[in-house]
């Protein structure tokens, strides 16, 4: 497609499939949730507040790659995988299920759950699962590995399209930094560059992204300024006592305040009333600074 060839610098693009990528529909994704889900009563809590302040999608993590191995939960029970969609679907979201692994018994259990799917980032490359996922026909949400380039990013969203004809978003969640201001550091750049040689829609994920509560709406904010088509906000009733990423979940009120703001940036954007361009008087001589 003609618009893979505006890119000015960088390798030619090598990933036809994701060239010719055209979303079914276009919609604002508006993501809402808990890092994990941890009970029946946490869950519908959730979900009835997010829904009435406009989210599509509940999310929830069952099956983790933490990074240290006590993080991850083990086992978990089917009853709680299926009040989680039950809780979605009450409220009228759509449920999205992280996929760990693709043993039969594993990914039957989440496919008999979930109508949409997550990659989380550090499974970004594990091509057998992507190829695996791709056959689903369902959408995907893939993260960027805090490590890759737009390039290896682009290439992981090829295997899943390799797979069958999934529907893959993109969600930019940061990635590593030499600061400690920080966990993650949100790549902001990534979200316009990424539209200028895809139709792929891609999001913005305040939350991993910076691993700080006070940044999510600020970042949030940021990414949907730079074109973002929707985010993915980590929610909790009680914050403090999240069982996983409890530094950056949100509050239920801090989410209903960050979906207002969302709403103003989103009209100004499309009034065009946030254009800056016209108040530079500085006319730079295309030197470096
Ligand atoms: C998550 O979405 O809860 C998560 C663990 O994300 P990431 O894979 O981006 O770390
Ligand atoms: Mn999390």
């Amino acid at each position: 497609m003609s618009f893979a060839f505006q890119r000015s610098w960088g390798p030619k693009p090598s990933y036809p499939k994701v060239l010719e990528y055209k979303p079914d529909e276009e919609c604002f994704y508006k993501i809402a949730g808990p890092c994990s889900v941890e009970s029946k009563e946490q869950i519908f809590q959730v979900a009835e507040v997010v829904s009435k302040y406009g989210a599509t999608h509940l999310r929830g993590g069952f099956f983790r790659a933490g990074t240290y191995p006590g993080k991850t939960f083990g086992f978990v029970p089917e009853e709680l995988i299926a009040a989680y969609q039950e809780a979605a679907h009450t409220y009228g979201l759509k449920n999205i299920i992280e996929v760990l692994d693709y043993s039969s018994e594993s990914l039957n259990l989440v496919l008999k759950y979930a109508d949409c799917l997550q990659v989380g980032a550090r499974s970004m490359q594990n091509y057998s699962l992507l190829r695996k996922l791709g056959a689903t026909r369902k959408t995907i949400f893939l993260k960027r590995n805090p490590g890759s380039t737009l390039d290896e990013w682009l290439g992981a969203a090829e295997h899943l399209l390799m797979g069958g004809p999934c529907q893959p978003v993109l969600i930019e969640r940061g990635g590593k930094v030499g600061l400690d201001h920080v966990r993650w550091d949100l790549s902001i750049s990534m979200i316009p560059a990424v539209e200028a040689i895809t139709r792929m829609p891609i999001l913005v994920d305040g939350s991993h992204g910076t691993g700080r509560r006070d940044l999510v709406e600020p970042m949030t904010l940021a990414g949907i300024a730079a074109g973002a088509d929707g985010y993915l906000v980590e929610t909790h009733p009680n914050p403090e006592l999240s069982l996983s990423d409890k530094d950056q979940a949100i509050s239920l009120e801090a989410y209903a305040k960050l979906t207002r703001k969302i709403k103003y940036l989103v009209h100004g954007l499309e009034d065009g009333e946030l254009a800056v361009t016209d108040h530079l008087t500085y006319k730079p001589d295309g030197g470096n600074a």
